[in-house]
């Protein structure tokens, strides 16, 4: 045999075991082009497994039969169909964050605020009431009290730290009490055991949005309460890159959540469910190390003349110390907020000038400390009453503590203490 004819018999052949069979069989004759690139191809047949889970971005699956089809697009069987009723990355993302939360169901959605919507949608009917926190999120506090309205479903703004004024704003047709485990900015903790206790007394479902302690400081369920809320797009996913929410809930309560997750299409993408599961790989790493790196950072703006007061859960001043101390197991979060001596706006922004290591970044749980102004960013839209109620002024700064070294976050802030005072 000539080396030529070697060298093509032998490619043949190794071409011939590397390409994978066709879904149409072998080929005898050679398919059109039109066909070759409009044909869907295998997935390899691999006696080897992939270490990590792979994204399935279909949008749709094909089914074996009409029989299998129905079945599955009824939830009779298992199965994907259509990836707005599910896909594989969130089914497993889904799965690790309902154990994480000692949860009986979870579902992921395309953010935060679709899985507190899910709730609403499923749950609440024109005439019915809800009760809000006083403290919660701003978007969160717009959706419950004033979308809500177009709906026919009245609200009452509650102070939830007050148990007294959370009974009796309890009305016959109350279905949902909404309330943060950690409140933003000024971290004040919710005693969702005691709160439980009252909605289960009334009748009244408990919905907590766990975002800034994250299912390592709190579990609700494991306190009484019928869901539990996560915008996962902070420190769950934490490097700032997946907007998504997670909500779990009770079994017996969970009928109408894919339904109305289908249908007002609130479900989320598996490329960002799958990058929210690389990060929440390490979310006991990062929050743990943030928790610690917090507690430091407190103590030093503590001992800061500078700083006219500093909300941590972690300092035994905080009003809700105690509690934390027993809720959290030991942790008292990742978040800090402080108030500057020279309480203006001004002042704030020559602090934000000064913080070179500490970008101004109105969101948190990235895996960089950052900081945020609320009155200009979160609270912009509060009034100024609601605002001296909240305990927030022109000077109060929000830091996102993240995971580098501690004594680097502490020694940045002090630097920028440094600047903010030679700027005078
Ligand atoms: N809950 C809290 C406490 C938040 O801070 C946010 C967003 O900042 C949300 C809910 C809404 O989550 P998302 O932005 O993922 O929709």
């Amino acid at each position: 045999m000539s080396g030529h004819l070697f060298i093509s018999v032998l490619s043949v052949y190794l071409l011939d075991k590397s390409i994978p069979p066709t879904p149409f069989g072998n080929e005898t004759m050679p398919r059109k082009i039109d066909d070759i690139c409009a044909s869907p191809v295998e997935s390899p047949a691999l006696i080897t497994r992939p270490a990590v889970a792979p994204i399935q971005m279909a949008a749709v699956y094909g089914c074996a039969s009409t029989a299998d089809a129905s079945q599955i697009l009824g939830g009779d069987v298992a199965g994907y169909v259509y990836q707005r009723d599910g896909h594989p990355n969130a089914s497993q993302l889904a799965e690790k964050c309902r154990q994480l939360h000692r949860a009986e169901r979870a579902m992921v959605f395309a953010s935060g605020m679709s899985a507190i919507s899910s709730v609403l949608l499923a749950q609440l009917a024109a005439d019915d009431h809800l009760i809000v926190s006083d403290r919660l999120y701003g978007k969160t506090t717009y959706l419950l009290t004033q979308e809500t309205k177009r709906f026919g479903i009245r609200s009452a703004v509650v102070d939830t730290l007050d148990l007294r004024h959370v009974a009796k704003a309890i009305e016959a047709k109350t279905k949902l009490l909404v309330v943060e485990t950690i409140s933003n900015p000024t971290l004040r903790v919710a005693d969702i055991a005691a709160l439980a206790e009252i909605c289960r007394e009334r009748d009244v479902q408990l919905l907590v949005d766990n975002t800034f302690a994250t299912p390592l400081l709190c579990q609700p369920h494991t306190l009484g309460a019928d869901w539990t809320l996560e915008s996962m797009s902070k420190m769950m996913n934490g490097h700032s890159d997946v907007i998504m929410g997670l909500l779990t809930g009770r079994h017996d309560l969970w009928d109408r959540i894919p339904a109305v997750a289908s249908a007002w299409g609130l479900g989320s993408a598996p490329f960002d469910s799958w990058l929210a599961m690389r990060g929440l790989a390490t979310m006991h790493l990062r929050v743990d190390r943030a928790c610690l790196t917090a507690c430091e950072v407190a103590k030093y703006l503590a001992g800061n003349s500078l700083v006219a007061s500093v909300d941590y859960p972690g300092l035994p001043a905080h009003p809700e110390h105690e509690l934390a101390r027993r809720q959290f197991d030991g942790r008292f979060g990742t978040m800090v907020t402080f108030q500057l001596a020279d309480d203006t706006e001004v002042a704030a922004q020559r602090f934000i000038e000064a913080c070179v290591d500490i970008h101004f970044c109105p969101s948190l749980g990235d895996i960089a400390t950052t900081l945020s102004h609320p009155r200009s960013t979160s609270h912009r839209a509060t009034s100024p009453e609601e605002c001296r109620t909240l305990g927030i002024s022109d000077g109060t700064i929000r830091l996102s503590i993240g995971v580098e070294a501690t004594d680097s976050v502490v020694t940045s802030l002090d630097d920028a203490f440094g600047r903010f005072k030679d700027s005078s």
